[in-house]
């Protein structure tokens, strides 16, 4: 990863940075320096410098190799969060989100959007009828702001090319940090100061999904919880044609 968060302020640092505060690994006469460390933004264990010694490369970062513990960075891109069905279901609450949702539906596309660069509409619709299929309206403690980055973290995004311009090089996942495993963990183990990270990967030449190796960097994500207070996002024909084609009921 080329950026990790700094030893004790909540920022991201490069290894150049890193060096210009903490000092280089060793100091004039050969000597280790002892540093701290800079830490994995997703699960907060120690990481350490590969490469700085080699100034034909950018240094990067990477974790301890005998860390333990879970680590959403170090799990395939192409893993996915475990979904419970919702316990405890309140029929009203949950068919009240759902059609908020889809009144507010040009918001939400609008925000993924934003994180994403491009968002196949497809992809959006296809999120829609998973979160039906899995019954994520029915999340006890869940908020209408919150559903954009639920989905956000609900599948992958390859590159996407236009003829022969790439749109987007990178692959991209995001993630919830260490302490959500299931979606359920959001409000059990968060109290809803979860951070969501933005993992960029190389697009591995043999066509898979890229794993921790072809991982490039990560972003703490801002997260905008305001985004329904703002004007009506204007979108194109095409994106509203295609979401009242496939929800005609729920957007009369
Ligand atoms: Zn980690």
């Amino acid at each position: 990863m080329r950026t990790a968060l700094h030893p004790f302020k909540n920022e991201s640092i490069t290894v150049t940075q890193y060096i210009a505060e903490f000092g280089a690994k060793l100091d004039a006469y050969g000597n280790k320096n002892l540093r701290l460390f800079p830490r994995c933004p997703a699960c907060g264990n120690n990481m350490y410098t590969k490469g700085e010694t080699n100034p034909e490369v950018d240094g990067v970062f990477s974790h301890q190799p005998n860390c333990n513990g879970f680590c959403p960075l170090k799990e395939s891109a192409g893993k996915c969060y475990e979904i419970l069905l919702p316990i405890d279901e309140d029929p009203y609450k949950t068919k009240a989100l759902r059609s908020s949702f889809f009144k507010h539906w040009k918001f939400h596309y609008n925000l993924m959007k934003s994180y994403l660069k491009v968002l196949d509409i497809f992809d959006f619709i296809k999120l829609i009828k998973y979160a039906d299929k899995n019954k994520i309206w029915s999340y006890r403690h869940i908020e209408e702001k919150q559903i954009p980055y639920i989905f956000l973290v609900l599948k992958e995004y390859p590159p996407v090319g236009n003829k022969n311009k790439l749109i987007r090089k990178d692959w991209l996942r995001f993630w919830f940090d260490s302490r959500v495993r299931t979606l359920e963990d959001l409000w059990i183990h968060t109290n809803k100061d979860w951070i969501l990270i933005k993992a960029t990967y190389a697009n591995p030449r043999n066509g898979k999904t890229p794993n921790y190796t072809q991982l490039k960097d990560t972003e703490i994500v801002t997260v905008n919880l305001d985004f329904l207070n703002k004007e009506e996002p204007i979108l194109s024909s095409f994106v509203i044609n295609q979401m009242h084609k496939e929800f005609n009921k729920e957007l009369e």
